[in-house]
């Protein structure tokens, strides 16, 4: 199968939160993400940010319009085999990386892969390749990530994003919990990893200063069609 040369497309995509009636959270008529670009989604607090990527995500289902991701129509997918489809082909960074505190460092990567079907003899070598692309010692594998600094815990967070060495990368608001230094050393690392691994970067942040590392940038206020005004009828 060839692969699609658009890593996402949305059409007339509309979402609605269930029981805010009164407005779409997202309102886009089109859009769409070639595969390996890097593209920076900016916007303010409530534009919609984890609203989008829980989308593309298939964490969220569309209200109205169509989502394809890889070719692929959301929709269509029971949601078995959407959270599949979303462990072999998605990796996501979240704002407060949600690792599973008492499980240890490479059991939090192991069971990403474990989700994906991938077969576990492969993950400690490449957790081990990770690992040390993120400057993590091995010497962590073993403890458990509540005892991680915030720092370790974000690196551990994009080991076990890329652990399937998926697709497309989401990041959300990933660097908020960081100070310079490392905000930038994470964005380097990141889009070094994305390059290496030809994958397509998805990274949302409400901190504009950021966007001129990424090769496209796009303003959700500004694609975002709705806004507080338009009502849904
Ligand atoms: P951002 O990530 O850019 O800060 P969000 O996607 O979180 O924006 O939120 C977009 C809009 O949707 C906001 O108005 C927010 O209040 C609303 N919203 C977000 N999550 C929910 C939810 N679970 N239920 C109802 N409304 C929500
Ligand atoms: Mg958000």
């Amino acid at each position: 199968m060839l692969a699609p040369a658009q890593a996402v497309i949305l059409r007339n995509l509309q979402f609605q939160y269930p029981g805010k009636s009164a407005v779409y959270a997202l309102d886009i008529p089109f859009w769409s993400i070639a595969q390996g670009d890097h593209l920076f989604i900016q916007g303010a607090s409530g534009s919609g940010k984890s609203t989008l990527l829980n989308l593309i995500a298939g964490i969220l289902i569309a209200t109205h319009g169509k989502i394809e991701v890889l070719g692929q129509d959301l929709a269509r997918l029971s949601p078995a085999k959407r959270d599949r489809f979303r462990a072999q082909h998605i990796g996501v960074v979240f704002q407060q990386f949600n690792l599973i505190h008492y499980l240890s460092v490479i059991d939090n990567v192991r069971l990403a892969a474990y989700f994906a079907n991938k077969s576990l003899t492969q993950v400690t070598p490449q957790a081990e390749r990770l690992f040390a692309a993120l400057n993590l010692d091995k010497s962590l594998f073993a403890q458990k990530a509540e005892q991680l600094s915030v720092g370790q815990q974000q690196r551990v967070a994009i080991a076990r994003a890329l652990i399937n060495q998926p697709k497309i990368l989401i990041a959300d608001e990933p660097t908020s919990a960081l100070d310079q230094a490392n905000r930038d050393r994470f964005i380097e690392t990141l889009l070094m990893l994305s390059r290496e691994q030809q994958t397509t970067l998805i990274f949302a942040s409400h901190d504009s200063t950021l966007a001129p590392r990424f090769q496209h940038h796009i303003n959700l206020t500004e694609l975002n069609r709705n806004g507080e005004t338009q009502h849904v009828s």
